[in-house]
């Protein structure tokens, strides 16, 4: 990784933030806990394509992109401030934790779901005051439903012990996890069929654009009959409104093929250049290879790995 020089990006941003930061030295943890509005900002600056897009096709005017389309990482377009599969793995942090409405963040949150109520687990502080003070981790509806959950509440040690215990499992078989990897990156390499579709809807939408813009000129060189106009032309919009919605369906159903292919490859360089075997918990490697942990009324827990692989452990 290297040195970023984010004075560059704050001095135009006008923010406030540290001027200079190591990523190299600060843990991914910290880069999370940096507001998300910094992180967007961070990102958008280096990676993201598509951030505005047009919204009349009469006027072609513009509009900043707030996630109406699809905007794309574009690798080695720059020189990358921040390893790929990190930015893969942040980025897919940020989203899911916005989708699930939650600001506070902390490397377990919605990471570890209940067996039994399928909810997440949160952490609560016990003995806040006094020697046995610790952090838990239960499920957030433990007390809430009507038969109470049996799942175990988990000490951030033992969970740190799960994910531990689990790599190691995993890669116990590190050639067979390669080449599964592998086989899922060469299924989603290929957006030949994606693009051609798009291509295809593009040129159809061009000529839509062609004639609604033919019958404007026409109806203001000799006016037509306006309702027969605006009916025309209202059928030309719907038209274009249709393949328009098309389009964006087929860019998102992309974008999703290409973030899967990300994750695959960023699964597979972590692993690759990783020791087959974990002595202690690694954060980067948490954020980069785990999904989520189903944790079991009996005690044991299920590792659900990024690249679809289910490792059981038991504590
Ligand atoms: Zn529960």
């Amino acid at each position: 990784m290297q040195i970023v020089n984010f004075c560059i990006l704050t001095c135009n941003i006008n923010l406030s933030f540290e001027k200079k930061l190591n990523i190299k030295q600060t843990s991914i943890l910290n880069i999370l806990c940096y507001k998300t509005a910094y992180l967007r900002i961070l990102f958008n600056v280096y990676a993201l394509l598509q951030k505005t897009f047009c919204t009349d096709f009469l006027t072609k005017k513009k509009k900043i992109n707030e996630g109406e389309i699809p905007q794309y990482y574009v690798k080695n377009s720059h020189e990358a401030i921040i390893e790929p599969e990190i930015f893969e793995a942040v980025q897919n942090e940020i989203k899911a934790r916005d989708n699930l409405g939650r600001s506070t963040i902390h490397i377990f949150s919605s990471k570890l779901v209940c067996d039994d109520c399928g909810s997440y687990f949160g952490s609560k502080l016990w003995h806040s005051t006094d020697k046995y003070r610790c952090r838990i981790w239960r499920c957030n509806n433990k007390f809430k439903n009507k038969i109470k959950c049996r799942t175990p509440h988990l000490k951030e040690g033992q969970i740190k012990n799960i994910f531990v215990m689990a790599f190691n499992k995993l890669m116990s078989d590190k050639s067979g996890v390669i080449a599964d990897c592998r086989a899922v990156l060469e299924k989603f390499c290929d957006t030949s069929e994606f693009n051609d579709k798009i291509e295809k809807l593009i040129n159809e939408k061009d000529e839509i654009e062609k004639c609604a813009k033919e019958l404007v000129l026409k109806n203001a060189k000799t006016p037509l009959d306006q309702d027969v106009y605006n009916e025309e032309y209202n059928k030309f919009l719907a038209k274009f409104e249709n393949i328009k919605q098309k389009i964006l369906d087929l860019e998102k159903q992309k974008a999703g093929q290409i973030l899967k292919k990300c994750q695959a490859e960023a699964f597979l360089k972590k692993i690759s250049k990783t020791e087959n075997f974990l002595k202690e918990f690694n954060e980067e490697l948490w954020f980069t290879l785990v999904k989520n942990i189903t944790v079991k009324s009996n005690g044991a827990s299920t590792v659900v790995f990024k690249n679809g692989k289910e490792v059981e452990v038991e504590i």
